[in-house]
């Protein structure tokens, strides 16, 4: 077991060494393309050194997926012991600040339906004003959908009601 675990630590001491190379490269050879290409463009030459945009960046990219692999049981770590409980903590202490805001948000979303009878603001879902009772729901003949009693037309199909 142990020494399976020293030869896994060297496999990922390998795996941030080559990530470090090879996204530092990848970063330093991505700098030098567009420093050419946007050095060209200003000179109205032709870019020579662009063709680094296109090794940097691949590069670039597996260096930071073999950091990413070497330091993922860091991360993991890092993740259950530390963000975790603080996370946790400020999530309790913003929770009712955010329930709040959440609720008024679905307040708004909720837009209040006019009655079309008497002007009554009534909840969006409500099939009747509260106030005078008209009907605030139509049924689409075509669709079978529901749409405000004062709709010209179904927002479901279209057809004019
Ligand atoms: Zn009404
Ligand atoms: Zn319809």
């Amino acid at each position: 077991m142990k020494k399976d675990e020293n030869k896994h630590a060297r496999n990922k001491l390998i795996l941030k060494i080559l990530g470090s190379l090879f996204a530092l490269g990848g970063l330093a050879l991505a700098v030098v393309g567009f420093w050419s290409f946007f050095g060209a463009m200003n000179n109205e030459e032709i870019p020579d050194l662009f063709w680094c945009c296109f090794v940097g960046f691949p590069l670039l990219v597996v260096g930071l997926w073999l950091l990413m692999l070497g330091f993922r049981r860091e991360l993991a770590q890092y993740a259950k012991n530390e963000s975790a409980p603080v996370f946790n903590q400020a999530a309790q202490q913003i929770k009712p600040g955010i329930e709040a805001i959440s609720s008024a948000v679905n307040q708004g979303m909720q837009a209040k339906c006019a009655c079309p009878a008497c002007g009554e603001e009534n909840e969006s879902e409500a099939k009747y004003c509260k106030n005078c009772g008209a009907p605030l729901k139509k049924i689409c003949p075509n669709c079978g959908d529901e749409t405000a009693a004062d709709a010209k037309f179904c927002d479901h199909c279209g057809k004019k009601l």
